[in-house]
C-alpha cells in the first residue's frame, strides 16, 4: 500500500488526505471519481449532439485510457469500504462506456477492461 502523501488535503472536501497517485489532480478518490463521471457525462453528451472531429474522438479515448489508469493505481493503493469499491467500478464502466464512443480498435477496450478488473481484484486482495 502507498504512503498518504503529506503534501495536503483534497482541494474539494478539504480533509480526505491526497493518496500519492491523486497528488497530480488534487483531489481524494471520491472526489476525483465524481470529476472522472461528470467528464465522461460532458464527453458522451457532445459526441451524441455534435458531428465531432476524429481528433476529438482520439481525445475522449486518451482521456478514458489514462483516467482508468490514475483510477487503477488510486484505488488499489488504498484500504476501500465495499461502497467505495462500488463506486470504483461504475467509475470504471463510465470510462469504457465513454470509450465506446470512439473509433479506437477493440484492443483498446479490452486494455481498458483488463485494467478495470485488476483494480477490482486489487481492491478485494
Ligand atoms: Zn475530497
Amino acid at each position: 500500500m502507498a504512503p498518504i502523501a503529506d503534501q495536503g488535503a483534497c482541494s474539494v472536501c478539504l480533509e480526505t488526505p491526497l493518496p500519492e497517485e491523486l497528488l497530480a489532480t488534487g483531489l481524494c478518490l471520491a472526489h476525483y471519481m465524481v470529476a472522472v463521471e461528470r467528464t465522461c457525462a460532458v464527453m458522451r453528451r457532445h459526441v451524441a449532439s455534435h458531428n465531432v472531429s476524429p481528433e476529438y474522438r482520439e481525445q475522449l479515448a486518451s482521456y478514458a485510457v489514462e483516467s482508468a489508469l490514475v483510477l487503477s493505481r488510486a484505488a488499489s493503493s488504498l484500504s476501500l469500504s465495499g461502497n467505495s469499491k462500488d463506486a470504483v467500478l461504475a467509475t470504471f464502466l463510465s470510462l469504457m462506456g465513454l470509450l465506446e464512443h470512439t473509433d479506437r480498435p477493440e484492443a483498446d477496450h479490452f486494455e481498458l477492461n483488463r485494467v478495470a478488473h485488476q483494480a477490482a481484484r486489487d481492491a478485494a486482495a
